[in-house]
């Protein structure tokens, strides 16, 4: 890091937390100025001069995306998919293939991300297909190991809609391993859930070739 060589102090702007007033109020009790406070001491503690202009204004901007990109601990399956259940007779896998994850894993606090691939077969539910990108957002705006997201998409599809059987599987990158160079650039993470007739083979077999077949990262 080039944190070193900090030039000269410019006068300072107002860069309190009232400057920024698009800040996102958060539901948890957190007072105000407490994070924006912290990330200018840890601006210092890495060899940085938090008044410099330049890095002004980023601990509020930072309290503001960090509120963003956790913002799946304030909200619940059941809240997400009310409404969007539906009694449907349909009795084939259904697929949403190549769904956006961006998460932060909660060993280092820096991204993974990639993408997920989310199936079920239903026992007279569905669910509007809009939601299922959103169930797995909800979980990835937390901090996250991969392992326990691909869980928590399979358990919450289980819990709301009872459907014979779901699949999940997540492919990522992690930067906490590319950023670090601790292991290869591009070895990509996978994980796969599996609840119900998704652990018997015909379906398990159907649904893993579907998931895999023509990935983006490959
Ligand atoms: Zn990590």
């Amino acid at each position: 890091m080039g944190a070193t060589t900090v030039s000269g102090k410019k006068p300072a702007r107002a860069s309190g937390p009232d400057a920024d007033s698009k800040v996102v109020p958060l539901k948890r009790p957190v007072s105000e100025a407490e994070l924006p406070d912290l990330v200018r001491r840890m601006l210092e503690l890495v060899g940085e001069d938090p008044e410099r202009e330049g890095l002004q204004r980023t601990p509020v901007r930072v309290e503001s995306s960090l509120r963003w990109l956790t913002r799946g601990y304030g909200q619940s399956v059941e809240e997400l998919v009310r409404g969007a259940i539906f009694e449907e007779p349909h009795e084939s896998m259904i697929l949403v293939r190549d769904v956006e994850i961006y998460s932060m894993c909660e060993h280092h606090m820096l991204p993974f991300f990639g993408k997920a691939h989310v199936a079920y077969l239903p026992d007279g539910k569905i669910i509007g297909l809009s939601k299922i990108p959103r169930v797995v957002d909800m979980f990835a705006r937390r901090l996250q190991v991969q392992e326990r997201l691909t869980d928590q998409i399979a358990d919450a599809l289980m819990r709301v809609l009872e459907p014979h059987g779901v699949g999940v599987v997540v492919e990522a990158y992690h930067l906490c391993m590319m950023m670090r160079g601790v292991e290869k650039q591009n070895s990509k993470t996978v994980t796969s859930a599996l609840r119900g007739v998704f652990l018997d083979g015909t379906t398990r077999d159907e649904f893993l070739r579907l998931a895999h077949g023509g990935s983006w990262l490959e």
